[in-house]
């Protein structure tokens, strides 16, 4: 897609949630990037305002606010162009200058040490360095596609960058609760940092993909058609099948098989009330068989993160067992 094709796709998604009055601010966010990069490239050849505008697709996906998809489009120019602070705030007020500004900070911030009481202090000093978390938020997105442009950069810098990512900005991406970005983060710098193990996970899960889009689909059919019979409403259901590191981390640091990783299909079923999870948990149990043991309460008991639901593992077709999270 040209870059006047993907400006265009840029408005219209952010206009599914935003505000019409924002989109002047914005396209005048992007002329104004465009040419203070003008003469500038990235490592793989392109322009470099292909950089800071596939952030703001990232950050627009993740539904942030029209001064966050404006600092996403202008984050590197102070950094890299004779543009400063002060040009911002004139032309684009001064949130989104302080947002920038946080940015270029951030990227000073040097991550040299693997001792884990070091990468702890700095995911703390990353939170709270910034004021306002949308920086956070702009620079996990700069990270994604940084990341997922790597293969341009030469092999030392890869698996820096793949080691950092796995240590500093997928647990913050976890800690935020934004968990499509940190398993995105976590595949991509899995294949860099164990390229092997990457590979196995992949040809197993594609030499099975279509039983198990099947089977994701077929669980997902009958627990609606339950709940309708059962006169039950307002119930969301989305299936997925687990992300690769996921899978990496339960077969090489657990010592288990593919086969032996029981949430790799999980149903996820989303409905209003505390009640209700339990209602349905017995519904569930009542239409397959649990694995004992595999029951876990996170609504009584919930992860370090606020996270709240109840996990429990069933056998299904053909004798493969799938999570649901309710
Ligand atoms: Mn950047």
């Amino acid at each position: 897609m040209n870059l006047d094709d993907r400006v265009e796709k840029m408005i219209e998604n952010y206009l599914q949630y935003g505000r019409p009055s924002e989109v002047a601010r914005i396209r005048s966010a992007y002329a104004f990037a465009l040419e203070a990069h003008r003469d500038q490239f990235r490592a793989d050849g392109e322009p470099y305002i292909t950089h800071p505008l596939a952030v703001a697709e990232i950050v627009i996906d993740i539904q942030l606010d029209a001064d966050s998809v404006i600092a996403a489009l202008l984050h590197d120019t102070v950094e890299d162009t004779p543009v400063t602070y002060d040009d911002i705030k004139e032309k684009f007020g001064e949130a989104v200058a302080d947002i920038v500004d946080g940015m270029t900070k951030l990227e000073r911030i040097p991550y040299s040490s693997k001792a884990e009481q070091e990468v702890e202090n700095l995911r703390k000093m990353l939170l709270a360095m910034s004021k306002d978390i949308r920086v956070i938020l702009i620079k996990l997105a700069d990270r994604l596609h940084n990341i997922r442009t790597l293969d341009a950069k030469p092999e030392a810098k890869r698996r820096e960058i793949a080691l950092e990512t796995m240590d500093v900005y997928s647990p913050i991406a976890h800690r935020l609760g934004i968990t499509k970005i940190k398993w995105e983060l976590e595949d991509r710098a899995l294949k860099y940092l164990d390229p092997i193990g990457y590979d196995e996970i992949v040809s197993a899960l594609e030499s099975t993909s279509g039983t198990r889009e099947d089977m994701i689909g077929s669980i997902k059919a009958c627990l609606s058609a339950r709940f309708e019979e059962l006169g039950l409403k307002n119930i969301y259901i989305e299936g997925r099948v687990k992300h690769i590191y996921s899978i990496y981390r339960k077969m090489f640091m657990q010592n288990k098989t593919i086969d032996e990783v029981y949430d790799l299909y999980a149903v996820r079923v989303i409905v209003d009330t505390k009640e209700e999870c339990y209602n349905i948990l017995g519904i569930i149990h009542d239409m397959y068989k649990p694995i004992p043991g595999r029951f876990k309460d996170y609504i009584s008991t919930p992860k370090p993160n606020l996270y709240q639901s109840l996990h429990t593992t069933l056998i299904g077709r053909m004798g493969i067992p799938f999570e649901v999270q309710i």
